[in-house]
């Protein structure tokens, strides 16, 4: 077991976290018309539950992975609840500007709306985005390295295969409207206009 500041800090931005999704969760459409959802992307969000969820609260509340603590200095609990505050931001945000258009995993509504404003504005993929933030945070206020990094390898790997096969069933819903929105904005990262 880790009670530590920074541990306990990150239970509550975990807390904070998953009640976002819960409350959009909640609201989210449960008619969606195009399905994408395959083994490969079920397996990815369950990989992502494990890297954000599963292996930090083994680490807080269990002595299974001691074996790979290891020291942190007492600036990164500063910087990751920072990194953890800013992320959790674009999460709310970018849940809010996606509005009915939002589904765990690859779907369409019957009447999709390509969403261009907000966050969307800057990256096209604001979501994943700050999942990379909160990871960043994660690995800054747990002081093990199969705990604290293992969101970022996650996400590393969903934003690798999902996003082609992401874009491609946009482009194939919205066409050339998707392609200029991809020419004017940056994946997860902002392009320098
Ligand atoms: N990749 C985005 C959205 C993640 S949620 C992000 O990181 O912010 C995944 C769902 O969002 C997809 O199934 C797709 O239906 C929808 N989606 C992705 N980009 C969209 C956009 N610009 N406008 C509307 N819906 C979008």
């Amino acid at each position: 077991m880790n009670v530590s500041v920074p541990s306990l800090v990150f239970v509550a931005f975990l807390a904070a976290y998953l009640s976002i999704r819960g409350v959009f969760t909640h609201r989210a459409r449960r008619d969606k018309a195009v399905s994408r959802v395959d083994a490969t992307d079920r397996g990815l969000v369950a990989l992502v539950g494990i890297g954000q969820i599963v292996l930090p609260l083994l680490f807080v509340w269990t002595p299974r992975l001691a074996f790979a603590d290891h020291a942190q200095p007492d600036a990164c609990t500063v910087l990751g609840v920072g990194a953890m505050a800013s992320g959790l931001w674009l999460f709310w945000r970018s849940h809010v500007d996606l509005g009915q258009s939002w589904s765990v995993t690859l779907e369409l509504n019957a009447d999709h709306r390509l969403v261009t404003r907000g966050v969307y504005r800057f990256v096209r993929h604001p979501m994943y985005s700050s999942f990379f933030v909160l990871g960043v945070g994660q690995a800054l206020l747990l002081a093990n390295w199969i705990a604290g990094l293992s969101a970022l390898v996650s996400i590393a790997l969903l934003v690798i295969v999902r996003v082609p096969n992401e874009e491609r069933m946009m482009i194939g819903q919205f066409g050339d409207e998707y392609r200029d929105y991809m020419r004017n904005t940056g994946g997860v990262v902002p392009r320098p206009r």
